[in-house]
């Protein structure tokens, strides 16, 4: 056996879309038990402004996940030019509809709207995306609050995994407020997965490929296609790979691939875990997201 095949045999998928199938097969139980006791079930409202394509799929597998677990979803959709000012209006009469549980607006928005007024607008118990200053705050306090979904179900994949991650190195690649700061938070936290020293890295970094080499885990999230290849990383590292970013292809009938921020075929024959794209973050974003809203529906009613 060669050895990169050896490398092979060692390294573990983090299987993203088998460990949130279980995360909905709990909350599909749960939602069973609260039909059962005549209670309300979680119903999560979500605001699409456009027709971005990527968009569109993300919000639709949202969508779907509610109604295969049993959830209640109302998709509001919005045109491309609407108003900040109606934008906002369409928040708040979500924020006071007692049967409207957890509330999501899909980013990107278009450019003459405000990300941070229309995220500020949203009830912060109603925020299950935890993009809120307030639920970002209590996060980086360590209060219960809703986790951001990305971050928060990379945590449970290492969980699920049983990842020993106290004392380890961790580089995240991206500071951006709903992906890399919060991950570095939560992997720093006094926690299990956490516990972690962290290293957070954006595109001022000097010399990434060196910090990257001495990390034991690697989170690449900062949407640029197989940016992190096999020679930055260290041998039996842990990756997590968040990008998701749609690459030309002229052979395939949509026109492009799904690319994850790391190459694939370098990195996997390095390290000792690590998350397919698609299939690995994804999936537990999703779940995350589901978690937060059975937990805003059960801590109103
Ligand atoms: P963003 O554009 O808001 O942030 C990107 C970050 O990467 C920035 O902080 C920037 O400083 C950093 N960066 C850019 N180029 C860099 C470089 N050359 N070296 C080092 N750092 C660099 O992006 P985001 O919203 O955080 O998303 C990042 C990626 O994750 C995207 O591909 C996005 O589609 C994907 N994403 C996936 C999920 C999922 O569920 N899998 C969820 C959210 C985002």
């Amino acid at each position: 056996m060669k050895e990169q095949e050896l490398y092979l045999c060692a390294m573990q998928i983090l299987d993203g879309q088998l460990v949130a199938g279980a995360v909905k097969e709990e909350l599909t139980i749960r939602v069973a038990q609260l039909v059962a006791e005549g209670r309300k079930v979680p119903h999560l409202a979500a605001i699409l402004v456009g027709n971005n394509g990527a968009s569109e799929t993300y919000i639709g597998s949202k969508v779907k996940t509610c109604q295969d677990i049993g959830f209640k979803s109302t998709l509001i959709r919005l045109p491309e030019d609407i108003s900040e000012f109606k934008l906002l209006n369409s928040i708040h009469d979500l924020n006071r509809d007692p049967d409207v549980d957890g509330i999501l607006v899909q980013l990107p928005l278009p450019k003459s709207i405000s990300d941070e007024n229309v995220i500020n607008a949203i009830d912060p118990f109603k925020d299950v995306d935890g993009f809120h200053p307030s639920n970002a705050g209590r996060m980086l306090q360590g209060l219960p609050t809703f986790l951001p979904a990305t971050p928060h179900g990379i945590m449970l994949l290492l969980e699920h995994y049983k990842i020993d991650t106290r004392g380890l190195h961790a580089v995240v690649i991206g500071r951006s407020n709903i992906v890399g700061r919060p991950m570095s938070i939560l992997l720093s936290n006094n926690s299990n997965p956490g516990n972690c020293t962290v290293t957070i890295c954006h595109s001022h970094t000097k010399n990434l490929d060196e910090i990257c080499r001495s990390a034991d885990i690697i989170v690449a999230a900062l949407g640029r296609a197989e940016f992190v290849t096999g020679d930055m990383v260290k041998e039996g590292a842990i990756v997590i790979d968040v990008g998701i970013t749609r690459v030309p292809d002229s052979t395939k009938k949509r026109g492009y691939v799904i690319r994850g921020d790391v190459q694939f075929s370098t990195v996997a024959t390095k390290c000792s875990f690590i998350t397919p794209v698609p299939g690995g973050v994804g999936p537990m974003t999703i779940a995350a997201l589901m978690k937060n809203t059975y937990k805003a529906c059960i801590d109103k009613n």
